[in-house]
C-alpha cells in the first residue's frame, strides 16, 4: 500500500491494518518496541536495488564500467558482505574502512583508497593488504608511497585526484572539486601536471588514470559533463607519454529527502556520463578507458529509515512547539552540520493528516540539535514513534557519543524478519577505552 511520502522511503515501505508504517515486512511500531529507539532500520531489498540498479542503468550503455560503493556513507561487516555479494567493489578513506573490508575478506583488488591525508601506516597498509588502486591526493603521498612500495618490492597501480574546478552547487562543506579545496590536484595552477609528470616517474607506481569528485550531493547533471571534458582535455595534453585506462567521476549521486525535491534518477546520471566520455574520448582521439563510479549515499540513503520516541513536549505560545525525540544530533549530525533537512512521519499512525506544525528537536545539549525545523505532524504525544526516511548514509556513519549518548541500533529488516547487525552501546562501552 502506497501513502503520500512514500517515495522517499525504502521500496518495500507501506502501512498495515492498524495504520503502522512497514518496513521489509516488520512493523516499525514493533521493532522499536523490540529494539529501542533510537533505532536505524535499513531494507535489504532496497540495498540490492539500488547496487543493482547503478550496474544495470552505467553497464548497460558503458559496459566497461564499475561500480564501487563509497563506504563512508556507511560500512559496518554485513554491509561489506552484502556489498560483495552484490558485486560492487569498496572505496575506503581510512584505516578503519580498510580493516572493515579485511574483516569480511573483501578481495582486496576491487579496493579504491582515498583521502587527502593518509597515514604512512594506512598506506603499507594499503601495500601489505595489496589493495586494488591507492588514489593520490598530492605529491608528498606519491613520494611517500613510491618509498614504501619500493621497501616492500612492489608496484602499486594508483590513480590521481584532480580538481576539475567545476562547481556542482551543493553546500560548501560538502563541495570539493573547485579551486580552493584540499582535496586533489589543481588544473588551473599547473599542479595537476606536475603531479602526474611527477608521478610518472616514479618507479614503484604505475599511473593506471584519473579521478575526481566533485562533492554531494550533486542534483544536476552538467557538472558531470563539464568535469569530464575538463579532466579529458587534460589527459590529451599527454597522450604521448600516459594512455588512460581508467577515469573515474567519483560519486554524489544525489537522493531524495524532501518531496518536492526529487533526484535525477540514476539513468539519467549514467546517460549524462557516458555520453560525455564516449564524445569526448571520440573527439580527442582518445582510447576508451575503464569508467569507475562510486556512488555512496545513493547506495544506503533510502534503504535507511531513523526512529526516534516522542519524549517532552514544550509549546511557546504564539511561537513554536518543540517535540523532543530520543535521539538527535548523536546519531545525526547533518542537519546542524550543513542545514540538512529532512521529512518525517508519524510511524504509528500513518493515515492521519497533518495537524499542525512543530519543531522536531533531538535530546542533545546544543541549540542547534534540532532534527526538522518544521515538520507538519499529525498530533504527536509522549510515546509516539517518529520515523525520519532517507537516513541511512552519513547518520550512523557519522554518529558520536556526544554527551556519552550510546550510538543507536542498526537492524536490516527483510520479508518480516529483523536481524541485528550493530547493537546498542552499553555505558560500559563507553568507557572501554578509558584508562582510570
Ligand atoms: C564521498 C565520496 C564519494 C561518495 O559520495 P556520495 O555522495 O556518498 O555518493 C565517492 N568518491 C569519493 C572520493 C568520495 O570522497
Amino acid at each position: 500500500m502506497t501513502f503520500p511520502k512514500a517515495p522517499l522511503f525504502p521500496v518495500t515501505a507501506g502501512v498495515n491494518a492498524q495504520g503502522h508504517l512497514v518496513l521489509g515486512g516488520c512493523d516499525v511500531v514493533d521493532l522499536a518496541s523490540e529494539f529501542g529507539t533510537p533505532l536505524y532500520v535499513f531494507d535489504e531489498a532496497t540495498l540490492r536495488d539500488k547496487c543493482r540498479e547503478f550496474v544495470r542503468e552505467f553497464t548497460s550503455l558503458y559496459p566497461n564500467t564499475g561500480v564501487i560503493y563509497a563506504s563512508k556513507a556507511f560500512l559496518n561487516p554485513a554491509l561489506a558482505k552484502l556489498i560483495r555479494e552484490e558485486g560492487l567493489g569498496l572505496d575506503v578513506v581510512s584505516g578503519g574502512e580498510l580493516a572493515v573490508a579485511l574483516a569480511v575478506e573483501f578481495p582486496m583488488e576491487e579496493i579504491y583508497f582515498h583521502g587527502n591525508n593518509k597515514s604512512l601506516q594506512e598506506l603499507e597498509m594499503a601495500l601489505d593488504n595489496r589493495v586494488g588502486r591507492v588514489v593520490a591526493d598530492n605529491i608528498s603521498e606519491l613520494n611517500m608511497l613510491n618509498d614504501l612500495a619500493g621497501k616492500a618490492g612492489l608496484i602499486q597501480n594508483i590513480m590521481l585526484r584532480i580538481s576539475p574546478g567545476v562547481d556542482p552547487h551543493t553546500h560548501a562543506h560538502t563541495t570539493t572539486g573547485v579551486l580552493d579545496s584540499k582535496f586533489g590536484f589543481p588544473i588551473e595552477t599547473g599542479q595537476a601536471e606536475e603531479g602526474l609528470i611527477h608521478a610518472l616517474s616514479l618507479p614503484n607506481l604505475n599511473l593506471v588514470g584519473l579521478h575526481f569528485h566533485l562533492g554531494s550531493p550533486i542534483f544536476e547533471l552538467e557538472p558531470y559533463a563539464i568535469a569530464i571534458d575538463v579532466v579529458l582535455a587534460f589527459a590529451a595534453r599527454f597522450k604521448e607519454r600516459f594512455q588512460l585506462k581508467e577515469i573515474s567521476p567519483g560519486g554524489g549521486f544525489a537522493i531524495g529527502y524532501v518531496m518536492d525535491k526529487p533526484p535525477p534518477p540514476v539513468k539519467a546520471y549514467a546517460q549524462t556520463i557516458v555520453s560525455a566520455l564516449t564524445s569526448r574520448c571520440r573527439s580527442l582521439g582518445l582510447d576508451e578507458p575503464r569508467l569507475v563510479i562510486e556512488p555512496g549515499r545513493a547506495i544506503v540513503g533510502q534503504a535507511g529509515v531513523a526512529l526516534y520516541t516522542v519524549g517532552a513536549i514544550k509549546e511557546i505560545p504564539g511561537l513554536r512547539k518543540y517535540v523532543s525525540l530520543d535521539g538527535g544530533m548523536g546519531d545525526n549530525i547533518r542537519p546542524a552540520l550543513y542545514g540538512a533537512i529532512y521529512e518525517a512521519v508519524k510511524a504509528s499512525e500513518m493515515r492521519k493528516q497533518p495537524k499542525e506544525r512543530v519543531t522536531l528537536a533531538g535530546k542533545f545539549c546544543e541549540s542547534g540539535d534540532i532534527l526538522i525545523k518544521d515538520a507538519d505532524m499529525p498530533i504527536l504525544e509522549p510515546g509516539d514513534i517518529v520515523a525520519i526516511p532517507s537516513s541511512g548514509a552519513y547518520s550512523p556513519s557519522m554518529a558520536s557519543n556526544y554527551n556519552l549518548a550510546p550510538r543507536p541500533v542498526i537492524v536490516m529488516v527483510k520479508d518480516g524478519e529483523a536481524r541485528l547487525i550493530r547493537r546498542r552501546e552499553s555505558f560500559q562501552d563507553l568507557m572501554h577505552c578509558d584508562v582510570y
